[in-house]
């Protein structure tokens, strides 16, 4: 073990000889403890602690901390105490030690059941001395440095919990290379496959771009040493699972990520002069080279971010800007001071080093900060609720927790509505999602959930209902999105096999053929194998619909008589045939469909005999026939409809709603998203923030109005749809 303890004391160079000696001690202490256990790689245990206090020491952390590093698993996984750590290496140790010892217990009931006093107790643990969080953050790197060892199912889970815990903390806390690199290893692990394909795109476009990078640190260089300024100038590369972050949430491909590569100047300011502060030093000498980068290449508008003026909320601090480089390509250039950079990399501990003295600085309780208000969240207001909702919101800041009525818990990205959890739930749930209640009222679809929020889906038991192509642009899920697509695909499917089976069928009735007897699964299928060299029936609609294979054809597979012999055409006598799709009751005369209220098949109707104008076919609520039935009631006649020919109707809408912008193009796209075109569109305002629109669209039923209904009625701040009232102009 003297090699583990040499490379310890190597690491820890930085402290005073003193301290060293305290680390070794430490070392000796936990050696013994673990003595005998084993890593599940089959190393001794004491390689796991080492490891974690070298991580602490490359932060040039204080000797408390790298003894409560070596110290950290003591108490949970040997007969040591927390009596005996105190007694040995001081009160702070111990506290740390205890912290780690904690949270390590709830961690992990903490990310499994969503407890409120588990999640408040480990906060509270940490947020007692940033030590302890240091050290933990430390620990879970190196174990998932070493995850490789583990069964895969536990992979899966400390991944996913790293990613959604432990990264945010370290983000939050400013610690970048811990972020960066717990980012990736989960990465490794829950995507394995898009990890390696990613890795290998970016290690060519490095390859090829090195060349590039690297006379553009040349050039420069030189600029910056003509104006006398002192910098340090190196190639960044964007670590990799922000780089597929990135590619998801703005839907890019990789070449269209500017800063894939990017140069970094690292800049030592002048002493300030006197009067000036130290900070206004540093921000000149930012702003300088800035001048410089902007004077040698042409920035692009709008990519400049200034994070020295406003440094963002975890202390980091640097400019960016992308500049159109050598040969015309974009670039990024990132601006800092090397103190800057320290914090850049090593957030909270940049301020715990060792030379920092051994407590709490105000920068450090500034950081701090945002966990202390959250739990006094819980202290003022009594309301566990709230500070659950809070907490989670912020530990978990790139998603959100919601709930279903039972309870569970359904885990989804910033940004999802009741579509992604509804598609999250159950692929069915999502296809037949008409509203959402979220905490017992009802929202719009596009509603952006938060967490906490307790979700239940109105859904349709009707086929009829589906997705609307407008719900493509209200999910941020990429599994939604699937679905969603996959659904229009499948109807598209649907349509061309109804079609192919409606061409068919007419064919066969045309003929007097049986259509029932004829088109049984097995004939079919046997017509299929003889034309088409498939087993599948639809194959065989599919291929009449686009014409592939004439209707003709297979009528003379179905039925091979009617190839010999063909019987002639009867006249259509015996048939009863509707007129306008029509039926009237045993009257043989002219029927049409009223004007002033336009029937629809499928709507209740009525004929009215006209004065030399044959029948005209009202709905039974239209006001007229209510009219013309008091005075003339014996001119009416039934009437039923015709069996379904593919005639239309045209049917008239309102829409009520609250206004807004792109109202009225939302409810065209969604109309266009059934395949549907709206005439006689108008809209109007009708008070400071109610709108009405008018539409037209030709429909084949009474389903298909509502289904245009439910579609139209899911556009957020559409408040009422409603066909247009018999005789009410618009
Ligand atoms: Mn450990």
């Amino acid at each position: 073990m003297g090699g583990l303890l040499t490379s310890l004391d190597a690491a820890t160079a930085y402290l005073a000889p003193v301290d060293r000696e305290r680390v070794a001690e430490a070392y000796r202490f936990a050696e013994e403890a673990h003595r005998g256990m084993k890593r599940r790689s089959g190393e001794d245990y004491i390689t796991h602690p080492v490891a974690v206090t070298e991580l602490l020491a490359e932060m040039h952390l204080d000797v408390n901390a790298l003894m409560a590093g070596l110290l950290h698993d003591t108490v949970e996984d040997t007969p040591a105490t927390l009596e005996q750590i105190e007694e040995r290496f001081g009160q702070p140790v111990r506290r740390i030690v205890e912290g780690e010892t904690k949270i390590s217990k709830l961690a992990v009931r903490v990310y499994e059941d969503e407890q409120a006093e588990n999640l408040r107790q480990m906060l509270l643990a940490m947020v007692s001395d940033a030590r302890i969080i240091l050290v933990k953050l430390a620990d879970r790197l190196h174990n998932m440095r070493t995850l490789a060892s583990m069964p895969p199912a536990k992979q899966q889970r400390i991944a996913k919990e790293t990613l959604e815990i432990f990264a945010p903390l370290a983000h939050r806390l400013g610690i970048n290379h811990i972020k960066n690199e717990l980012e990736d290893l989960s990465f490794f692990y829950l995507e394995p496959e898009r990890h390696r394909q990613l890795e290998r795109q970016v290690r060519m476009r490095h390859v090829e771009r090195e060349t590039y990078v690297r006379e553009s640190i040349e050039l420069l260089a030189d600029r910056l040493k003509g104006e006398g300024l002192r910098f340090e100038l190196s190639g960044r590369s964007k670590h990799l699972y922000s780089i597929y972050r990135k590619m998801q949430r703005d839907n890019k491909n990789l070449d269209q990520i500017f800063d894939l590569m990017a140069i970094r100047a690292i800049l030592t300011p002048d002493p300030p002069m006197p009067g000036m502060a130290p900070e206004d030093a540093e921000k000149a000498v930012c702003y300088r080279a800035l001048g410089i980068v902007h004077s040698l290449w042409t920035p692009i508008p709008g990519r400049f971010k200034d994070y020295v003026a406003v440094p963002k909320p975890n202390g980091y601090q640097s400019l960016h800007t992308t500049v159109i480089g050598l040969l015309g390509q974009p670039i990024e250039v990132q601006i800092r001071t090397q103190r800057m950079h320290e914090v850049a990399e090593y957030g909270v501990a940049a301020h715990w080093a060792y030379k920092q003295g051994i407590e709490d600085t105000e920068e450090v309780k500034k950081r701090l900060e945002w966990m202390k208000q959250l739990l006094e969240v819980d202290t003022t207001t009594e309301d566990a609720g709230a500070f659950v909702d809070a907490v989670k919101s912020d530990f978990l800041a790139e998603r959100v927790l919601v709930f279903t009525p039972a309870g569970d818990v359904v885990n989804l990205p910033r940004g999802s509505t009741p579509i992604d959890f509804a598609y999250q739930v159950h692929t069915e749930i999502g296809h037949r999602c008409i509203g959402a209640r979220v905490n017992g009222e009802i929202v719009p679809l596009g509603y952006e959930l938060q967490t906490g929020d307790r979700v239940e889906i109105l859904s349709n038991r009707s086929s009829q209902y589906g997705p609307s192509s407008g719900w493509l642009n209200m999910v941020v899920t990429r599994s939604a999105k699937q679905k969603i697509r996959h659904y229009f695909r499948q109807q598209e499917r649907q349509g061309h096999l109804e079609s192919g089976k409606r061409a068919l069928d007419r064919a066969l009735r045309r003929r007097q053929l049986p259509v029932n007897s004829l088109t049984t699964k097995a004939k079919l299928e046997e017509a299929a194998r003889k034309l088409l060299n498939s087993d599948s029936a639809d194959d065989l609609y599919l291929a009449i619909d686009n014409h592939r294979m004439p209707v003709k054809q297979v009528v003379e597979a179905l039925s091979p008589e009617t190839a010999k012999e063909r019987k002639p055409t009867l006249p259509a006598v015996a048939e009863r045939r509707g007129v306008n799709g029509v039926f009237v009751d045993g009257l043989d005369a002219p029927a049409k469909l009223a004007q002033c209220c336009s029937p629809v098949r499928g709507d209740d109707v009525v004929g009215y005999i006209t004065r030399g104008r044959g029948i005209s076919v009202h709905r039974v609520d239209c006001p007229n026939v209510k009219h013309l039935m008091a005075s003339e009631n014996e001119r009416f006649v039934n009437v039923t409809w015709d069996t379904p020919s593919g005639e239309v109707f045209a049917v008239d809408f309102e829409v009520v709603a609250v206004d807004r912008p792109g109202l009225l193009k939302d409810v065209l796209d969604v109309i266009a998203g059934m395949n549907k075109s709206a005439t006689r569109v108008t809209a109007d305002v009708q008070s400071a923030s109610r709108a009405r629109i008018h539409f037209r669209v030709d429909v084949k039923d009474q389903s298909e109005i509502e289904f245009i209904k439910a579609n139209v009625a899911r556009i957020s701040d559409v408040t009422r749809v409603y066909r247009a009232k018999p005789g009410l102009k618009a």
